[in-house]
Parts: C-alpha cells; structure tokens; sequence
C-alpha cells in the first residue's frame, strides 16, 4: 500500500570552513502506517540528520540537500515554513534524547502538554485540554496530579515519559525518538521502551526509533536499517537482520559481536575495531573498508559495492554483490 513516509536518493551535505562533511549519502527509506523502524548506527553514521530532515530542523546555511522526501503524499523538502509548522509536532514529533533540553525548566509540565494540545487544537476549550492532559499523563504512566509540578521535581526516567507525552499529545502520524532511553539505566530504559511500544500499538503511529542499540531494536521494531558513513549499509526486517543463517554486512556482524549477550559469557564482547569515520573524513570505495575483517582490495576504491538484495532484505558489499561473483 501508501507509505506513510518515503525517502529518496536523499543527500546532507554540511560545508563549514569550505570543508564538506557527507553526512548523509543516497540513502532510501520508505515506512508504512504504524510501522516501527529501527534506524541503527554509531554517533556520525547519519541518524540524527535523517531525523532532523524529516522534521525540517536541518540548519538554515551550510547545507546542501538532495533527493526527496515524502510524508502521506506531500513533499517535505523545500517545504516553506509556514507549511512546516502544520506537520511538526502535530502530524510528526520527535523525542530527543536529553529530556532536560526538551522541556521548559520554569513551567509547570502538565501546562507544556497543555501548550501543544492548544496550538495544534485552537478550538478545544480550557477544561477540554484539561481533560486532554489528564488523559495523556495517565498514559504515559504518570499520575495527572502530578501536573502542577516542574520537570526538576520528576525523575530522569518520569521527565523521559514527559518528553513522550508531549511528543504524543497531538496523535502523530510519525514519530522519530532518538535515542530516546539511553540517558537513562537500563532498567528504567526497558520500562520506557516496553510503555512506547505500548503507546505505539495504541496510537497506531509509525515510530523511526534511533539508537545505536539492537537490543533496543529487537523490541520495538518491525524494520531496521543500519547506518554507516552516512549510507544504508543492510536493510530489511527484525527477522532479516536477526537471521544468523542470512548474509551479513561485516558491520552488521560487528555490531551483533559487540553486545552483551546475556546467554553466553561477556568475554566474547568484540568492539569493532577503530572508529567511525568523520562525515568530511570518508574513505574511498566502501566507506567501512578500513575497519573491515573481510576488506578485499576492490572494496578501497571505485563506486559503493552495488545492492545485493533478496525481497525484503539489502545489503550494499561486495561479499554479496552480484556482478562480483
Ligand atoms: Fe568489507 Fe568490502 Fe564488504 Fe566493505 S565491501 S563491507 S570492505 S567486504
């Protein structure tokens, strides 16, 4: 059917001092109605930017875009303001990750929740949004009494539920959460993640969920993509990327080595060697071939490795691509 969301061949270039960072290279992402995807990767791969072009907040001088995305049959780049306005935080919001920068120290919290169910809905009268926020704290798990405090009095996992109130108060279509739990522990990370999943089935919205977490991923999510270098390096479903009798991209294998495996002893905790490359930094050929075990000379020059694909499942290496073989 419709997606709900379709991104293509889309580009980020940041320039600053003359110098061009890629943050995001060619990428296509496409999500349905209620679907959850999980958008996976190190800090510099490109999941921040993605989000941050969808909910149109990309710097206004400095960047450079191409390609095209689509929300519910609208083009959303190089959509005025003015039209922005109508979709953000209303038809699509977004959860960041530090609840503290998201809300508003000197307000009350249920009077933030209040503020965006009043500017998407001018028509509701005072003791409709009232009943609204009540509404909304209960099921974010917070009790609506609680409303006439400020976001000091809350703890980091309860300001969290606040920040997901505020996102989920106008029902949105989209919502992308960027690593929405990891300023929190972990115990209080699987409530969080458990209730979002919850709100999710509920509201029906489709979530793009940022983390460089596949736990976090296995339950919430219905699709992944992993980023690397501003690309999508594998795609396809929680059971395409999950299958370990499937192919792999080696960073995809590297990420999966270096969980905590809780069934089998931590000593086998493999971090992938070296680090994500700077945006402006890119190597040649496959952006990963440096810190790749299974790098082959074809892989340090040339175009990217073409797209292996089997139906729902894609992975850009040349362990895998067709005309290789
Ligand atoms: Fe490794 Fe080559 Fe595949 Fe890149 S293309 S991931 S370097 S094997």
């Amino acid at each position: 059917g419709e997606n709900l969301l379709e991104i293509k061949d889309y580009c980020v270039t940041y320039t600053v001092d003359k110098i061009n960072s890629y943050a995001v290279n060619h990428i296509n992402l496409s999500l349905g109605k209620g679907e959850t995807l999980g958008l996976v990767g190190e800090t510099g791969a490109g999941k921040t930017t993605t989000a941050l072009s969808i909910m149109g907040l990309l710097p206004k001088y400095g960047v450079k875009t191409s390609g095209e995305i689509w929300f519910d049959g609208q083009q959303l780049t190089g959509m005025k303001e003015k039209d922005y306005r109508k979709i953000r935080g209303k038809r699509i919001s977004m959860i960041f990750q530090d609840p503290m920068t998201a809300l508003n120290p000197v307000f009350r919290v249920g009077d933030q929740i209040a503020d965006v169910i009043k500017i998407h809905n001018p028509k509701l009268s005072h003791g409709e949004v009232g009943e609204k926020v009540d509404e909304i704290m209960k099921m974010v798990g917070i009790p609506p009494e609680r409303k006439v405090e400020y976001p000091h009095q809350f703890s980091g996992g309860m300001r969290q539920r606040i920040v997901i109130a505020i996102a989920i108060a106008c029902n949105p279509d989209l919502l992308l959460a960027d690593e929405p739990t990891t300023a929190l522990d972990v115990t209080i990370q699987a409530q969080v993640i458990k209730m979002m999943k919850n709100l999710q089935k509920e509201l029906n919205s489709s979530v793009i969920l940022i983390t460089h977490d596949l736990g976090i991923v296995a339950n919430f999510c219905d699709k992944v993509a992993i980023m690397y270098g501003g690309e999508i390096v594998e795609s396809g479903t929680l059971e395409d990327i999950f299958d370990k009798s499937l192919p792999h991209h080696p960073y995809t294998i590297g990420l999966f080595d270096s969980l905590p495996n809780i069934t089998e002893k931590t000593d086998r905790l493999k971090p992938i060697k070296g680090l994500t490359p700077h945006p402006s930094e890119l190597p040649d050929g496959c952006k990963f071939h440096p810190r790749c075990p299974q790098c082959m000379d074809k892989c340090k020059s040339g175009d990217n490795p073409e797209l292996y694909i089997d139906g729902t499942h894609c992975i850009q290496c040349h362990l895998y691509s067709k005309g290789d073989k």
